[in-house]
């Protein structure tokens, strides 16, 4: 534990101030002109201190302002708008106006769209992955691999822009021919969260926009730069104004814009990733104009290792699932349910991974796997569940409390029981609580004990057991034998409290087009 602790400390004491001066002065470049195709550029001329409508950079009506501070070194890196309902009226207007054009786009002139612009952000992402890492926290490899991540997003769905086929039926009286045919809803309305600033983004918009729908986004208040990087690039590959717009505003205008897309009657369709509590409100608003709602929120994953697993494999699969973004994402691993005959080994192995594998530090750092939480108030949090823990009785193996600003240590605990918070609600950050079970029954009843059914994941190699677990766990996502199983090729969405609809895949295109039926009479 100490040890980990000065490590820590020697790598923030001599980068603090390297990194102070990149994000301050690199990034304070505001108004930069839009960049042509093929130049390099740094990633401060990607960063836009204003708004993007209509294919504007515009401020707020009311002029105000929020900052927007880096979770690792506490400085300000800039302000975007703080826009409120009265700016996002505005933004679903012009949405509503271009849906009105976009809607009548071939597949081919979408998908080509999306196709220039995934090859802007390929050629830029070194650029978008810095101004992510200096907005997000989250280490330089791992913020490219969210570029790359929600770049995929984009690539696939410039092609699944073309295969959205309808249906002929067969005809039930000869005079007549019925047909399915699939229509854009309109205006998408949505918010998106601060844990993967690019991703979540392209997942949504770049669906709705294939379908022919038009956008109106609300980044969350922590990573607004990531959004408007992917506007201004956007635009460079051709989208039209109105298609793609980008709302910025603060928590404490959160909620009023928020309504305003929930309620307001020209927007067809709400998709939101976030928090259950704040998924819960906008499903609520959303009913006033019966909207089409998808809803990703919080998840409460079992990781269950069986005793027939490969333990290598479950511990190389751990790592990757619980300390990735430094466990700030809604399909970690958050309950890990070990079976007695293999219990003291498997903690003794991922305690030995840790000690190896992780380094806590500045995300711009080399080497650096654990970057900081988002902000204080996500470190009380964990820092309540740890001592939650021990007061009822759990043992911290490694870890198990904050460090200087908004860092936490990477935090192994054993002979966790259900009644602890860790158990019960999503920690979202790095905390590895392992509980003992005996059979498989009681690992399952655990595991579905939750409200929460985003991810699950087991080890096993017992193929029946593989199918049986597979079956009965109640979750969307299941990773057998692996920890990372989101690709944009395969749906992602939550059963239970974690959500409505599917994101991604051959699916997630649907969210946002309206099945029509038309029956053709006197042939
Ligand atoms: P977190 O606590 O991790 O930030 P939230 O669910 O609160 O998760 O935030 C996710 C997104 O939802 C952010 O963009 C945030 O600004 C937005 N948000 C928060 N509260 C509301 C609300 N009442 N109405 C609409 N959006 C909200």
């Amino acid at each position: 534990m100490s040890f980990m602790f000065r490590k820590f400390h020697s790598v923030i004491g001599q980068h603090h101030k390297r990194i102070t001066v990149f994000t301050l002065h690199q990034l304070r470049m505001d108004r930069v002109p839009a960049a042509t195709a093929g130049v390099t550029r740094n990633a401060s001329s990607f960063k836009h201190e204003n708004a993007f409508i209509d294919g504007k950079w515009v401020p707020a009506a009311s002029g105000k302002t929020f900052q927007v501070i880096n979770p690792s070194t506490g400085g300000v890196i800039g302000s975007v708008p703080d826009m409120d309902a009265q700016d996002t009226e505005e933004a679903i207007k012009v949405a509503y106006k271009a849906f009105q054009t976009w809607k009548e786009t071939t597949a081919r002139e979408r998908s080509g769209v999306l196709r220039k612009w995934a090859e802007l952000c390929t050629q830029h992402k070194d650029e978008l992955a810095k101004l992510l890492t200096a907005e997000m926290g989250k280490p330089l490899a791992e913020a490219a691999g969210e570029v790359a991540y929600g770049t995929a997003f984009i690539e696939w769905f410039a092609e699944e822009a073309r295969r959205v086929y309808g249906d002929i039926i067969p005809t039930t009286t000869n005079t007549r021919r019925m047909l399915v045919l699939k229509q854009p809803l309109g205006v998408a309305g949505m918010i998106t969260p601060w844990n993967f600033p690019n991703a979540m983004i392209t997942r949504k918009a770049c669906a709705a926009i294939a379908a022919g729908c038009t956008v109106v986004l609300k980044p969350a208040e922590d990573t607004p730069y990531s959004a408007l990087a992917l506007c201004e690039l956007a635009s460079m590959a051709g989208m039209p104004p109105g298609v793609l717009n980008v709302v910025t505003s603060s928590r404490d205008h959160a909620a009023e814009v928020g309504k305003m897309l929930c309620k307001h009657p020209l927007v067809m369709k709400i998709s939101f990733t976030g928090s259950t509590q704040v998924g819960k409100i906008l499903l609520e608003q959303s009913a006033s104009t019966v909207k089409k709602v998808s809803l990703e929120l919080g998840g409460n994953a079992p990781f269950i290792v069986f005793d027939s697993a490969d333990v290598d494999a479950a511990v190389k699969g751990l790592m990757g699932c619980k300390f990735r973004v430094s466990g700030q994402t809604c399909v970690c691993a958050n309950r890990i349910l070990v079976q007695e005959g293999i219990y003291d080994k498997f903690v003794q192995k991922v305690a030995e991974t840790m000690d190896r594998e992780l380094k806590v530090g500045d995300g711009f750092e080399d080497g650096t796997t654990q970057g900081p939480l988002i902000n204080s108030k996500a470190v009380d949090k964990v820092q309540g569940h740890v001592d939650d823990a021990v007061i009822k009785g759990a043992t911290v193996v490694r870890g198990g409390k904050r460090l200087d600003g908004n860092f936490f240590l990477p935090t192994l605990l054993s002979h966790v029981t259900q009644e602890m918070r860790c158990s019960s609600e999503e920690t979202f950050g790095p905390v590895a609580p392992i509980l003992k079970f005996k059979t498989e029954e009681e690992a399952v009843a655990i595991a579905n004990v939750t409200s929460s059914g985003l991810a699950g994941y087991f080890f096993s190699q017992n193929l029946s057991q593989i199918w049986r677990v597979a079956e009965q766990l109640e979750t969307g996502i299941v990773g057998v034998n692996e920890g990372l199983v989101s690709v944009p090729e395969s749906p992602f969405g939550g059963w239970k409290e974690s959500g409505l609809g599917s994101e991604g895949s051959k699916y997630g295109i649907d969210e946002y087009l309206h099945l029509k039926y038309v029956c053709m009479g006197g042939i």
